[in-house]
């Protein structure tokens, strides 16, 4: 086991699987490893009637919410890598980027129910550290666990959660809701996550060339936080309350920015334009992309797991977010459904695809109708 550097998770980022103390799953068995992962839960939300422990869990809603549910499912060897994921920060991942689905509905997430199925190969003490980083998040999103279902699987570990919210009536926040020239406005910044995960990806292959080498993450640690620790943006939610501010339409940055405000264009209807000047990049992603040999603009634009809010909002509510540093105006709809486009810092124009955008196929910017453009561009 190589210990190579501590995070703000106060942890270390181990390659390798674990060869700690090792207590059998079948020596508690299902009940006792239940009892044993979620005996120290408390409820903490008026909501949570009833949690762990009976057939069902009893939520209890004000009647003037509408009820919101989520649901995710993680595969080892799919969506994460144990080699480099540390499983107690996998806990926190995997309920966070569950909540970060409530969120973009303009809900409030007040309760999840996590399913696992684990193979021999995992130790009580492994499940343990799994749930310490689940407990985490659920603390810090003061969020209730109230059920799950443990079961056995041949290979490997699955993690489902579901996640439930609330969102008051006529509050919820679509897919389907923006409105031609409404602006396109992203919080926090973008790509970061992916070159998180390159560097991992990079060590892991001179890591599994020359075993015992030790991996090379320092200097990264903010890429490595936001690939390994995501947050979800539920102070963008308080935010949007406090401001006054209702979006027309809203979605999680998770598969990357491309594919998400393609499903926002196709959901309502319109085209979307987008300006790669206007891309909040952090200055130390840039630079990392620039050492990976890769394009800082396509790594926020197909890059994933940003986990931040994509939303747009009508014209006449710019003037609510325009002094706020955690929103970046990155484009506007257009009329024409179907059209995604891309103004490049050349003023070229290029045709955005859910994979990113075609650097070949560049369009003529006068092919895009002038009098869409929005007064506050
Ligand atoms: P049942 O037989 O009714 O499915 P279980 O024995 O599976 O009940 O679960 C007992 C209790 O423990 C239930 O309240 C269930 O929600 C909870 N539970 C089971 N597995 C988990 C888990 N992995 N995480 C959290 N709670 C769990
Ligand atoms: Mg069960």
């Amino acid at each position: 086991m190589l210990p190579t550097r501590r995070n703000s998770f106060n942890s270390i980022i181990y390659f390798c699987t674990m060869t700690e103390k090792r207590t059998e799953l079948q020596d508690l068995g299902e009940f006792g490893l239940i009892r044993h992962l979620t005996d120290s839960i408390s409820l903490q939300n008026p909501t949570s009637k009833v949690g762990i422990g009976d057939d069902a869990a009893v939520l209890d809603f004000d009647a003037e919410d509408e009820v919101l549910v989520s649901t995710d499912m993680l595969v080892e060897g799919v969506h994460f890598d144990l080699t480099y994921a540390p499983l107690k920060h996998l806990g926190y991942k995997a309920v966070v980027v569950n909540l970060s689905d409530i969120y973009a509905m303009g809900g409030v997430a007040s309760q999840i129910t996590v399913s696992i199925a684990v193979s021999n190969r995992f130790s009580t003490e492994a499940l343990e550290e799994l749930y310490v980083g689940m407990r985490l998040a659920c603390e810090r999103y003061q969020v209730d666990l109230v059920g799950g279902d443990t079961t056995s699987s041949t290979s490997g570990l699955i993690i489902s959660i579901t996640a439930i919210g609330t969102v008051a009536k006529g509050q919820r926040v679509l897919r389907s809701g923006a409105k031609e020239k409404d602006l396109l406005v992203v919080t926090g910044d973008l790509g970061s996550a992916y070159m998180g995960l390159q560097l991992l990806e990079r060590e892991k292959q001179v890591f599994q060339g020359a075993p015992g080498a030790q991996p090379n993450l320092e200097g990264y640690d903010y890429q490595l936080e936001r690939q390994l620790k995501p947050e979800a943006r539920k102070d963008i939610i308080d935010m949007f309350n406090e401001l006054g501010l209702q979006p027309t339409s809203m979605i999680d940055v998770s598969d990357g920015l491309a594919s998400e405000l393609i499903h926002l264009g196709e959901a309502s209807g319109l085209g979307v334009q987008l300006y790669e000047d206007k891309l909040p990049i952090d200055p130390s992603t840039f630079d990392m992309a620039r050492e990976f040999n890769l394009d800082p603009s396509v790594c926020a634009l197909s890059g994933g797991e940003d986990y931040e809010l994509l939303f747009t909002i009508s014209q006449s509510d710019y003037d609510k977010i325009k002094a706020s540093p955690h929103f970046s105006v990155i484009g506007y709809m257009t009329e024409t459904k179907g059209a995604y486009y891309l103004i490049d810092k050349q003023e070229k124009v290029h045709e955005i695809t859910a994979q990113g955008w075609d650097a070949f196929l560049e369009k003529r910017k006068e092919d895009i109708d002038p009098d869409k453009q929005p007064a506050s561009e």
